[in-house]
């Protein structure tokens, strides 16, 4: 991925979504406004951060990304595969719904979820236009909420799968992502080639989300797909990460826009 600094604000970018009407990034938690332990760049209020602080951050990452802060869609997210078809922003203090996927093909809607530790997915279809941005965990890996957006993307808007450029972001890597007997079952019931995203660390197994969300792609019809390879646990300066931060940490944010 390549890193842009914006007055302070880091942004990671796909090459793949470089091209064309669309406006993208993950941003880092480098130049916010928020104190210790969700400093500084903290996008969510839901883990006791201020709201005047998140309000100042959101309004820096937007304006970061020539996005207005009150063009945002965004959900409330609760680890499912629902999708929400956005053709009008929320406004800056409310939400869609409850999901974990958005949509739009309206320029003037910027879609945008928050994450420390689950796995940011951006798509892009070039030929409509229309974007998405899904958040998936485990559950939402294992429900194949990327797939589910790609399904309610050729049911909103005919989008052809393989028109679709998907890209992974940052999230907690299989270097750091331990996972229990139940998730480890649930995987190979799921997954044809589980056992590519399952591997044995010190009698423990890890489990690859990028992969995995990867193979749900491809199955689902997405031959582009950029997996950014970046690991908030192994990059703690740079994101928060629930797990590696104790659980009590901040969010940071997945935005995408059409120009
Ligand atoms: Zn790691």
């Amino acid at each position: 991925m390549r890193v842009v600094d914006a007055n302070g604000i880091h942004i990671f970018q796909f090459e793949s979504l470089e091209v064309g009407p669309v406006a993208h990034g993950i941003f880092a938690r480098h130049g916010g406004v928020s104190p210790e332990p969700y400093a500084s760049l903290n996008l969510s209020v839901s883990t006791g951060d201020s709201r005047e602080n998140v309000r100042e951050n959101r309004t820096r990452a937007f304006r970061a990304l020539a996005r207005a802060p009150d063009t945002v869609a965004d959900l409330w997210q609760v680890h499912s595969a629902d999708v929400i078809v956005a053709d009008t922003p929320n406004g800056p203090h409310d939400y869609k719904g409850k999901a974990d996927g958005l949509i739009t093909d309206r320029p003037g809607v910027t879609l945008f979820l928050r994450f420390a530790d689950c796995v940011p997915i951006l798509l892009y279809d070039p030929r409509r236009p229309a974007v998405g941005v899904v958040h998936a965990g485990w559950r939402g890996t294992l429900l194949k909420a990327c797939a589910a957006a790609v399904q309610a993307m050729r049911e909103s808007y005919g989008t052809r799968p393989s028109d679709i450029v998907a890209a992974i972001g940052p999230s907690i890597g299989p270097c750091h992502y331990a996972v229990g007997p139940e998730v480890v079952a649930a995987t190979r019931v799921v997954f044809a080639e589980a056992e590519a995203l399952l591997q044995r660390v010190n009698g423990a197994y890890h489990l690859d989300l990028w992969q995995a969300n990867a193979q749900a792609l491809r199955a689902a019809g997405v031959e582009q797909v950029e997996v950014g390879e970046v690991c908030t646990a192994c990059r703690r300066a740079d994101f928060f990460s629930h797990r590696a931060n104790g659980g009590r940490t901040g969010r940071f944010g997945a935005l995408i826009g059409l120009r």
